[in-house]
C-alpha cells in the first residue's frame, strides 16, 4: 500500500507512506522533509 502523505517543503518531492513506513520526517515546527533534505540540513547545522 502506498499513500501520498505530504511533500518535502524544501525540494517539493512527494513523500509516501508505504506499508506503514513514512519515507520522510516531520519536524518540530510541523514541516515535512525528505531524508535527502534532512541530511543536507544536518551537514550545514554545525
Ligand atoms: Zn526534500
Amino acid at each position: 500500500m502506498k499513500e501520498l502523505v505530504n511533500t518535502c517543503y524544501v525540494c517539493g518531492k512527494d513523500l509516501y507512506c508505504i506499508d506503514g513506513f513514512f519515507n520522510g520526517v516531520h519536524t518540530d515546527d510541523k514541516k515535512t522533509l525528505c531524508y535527502n533534505c534532512i541530511e543536507e540540513q544536518e551537514k550545514s547545522a554545525d
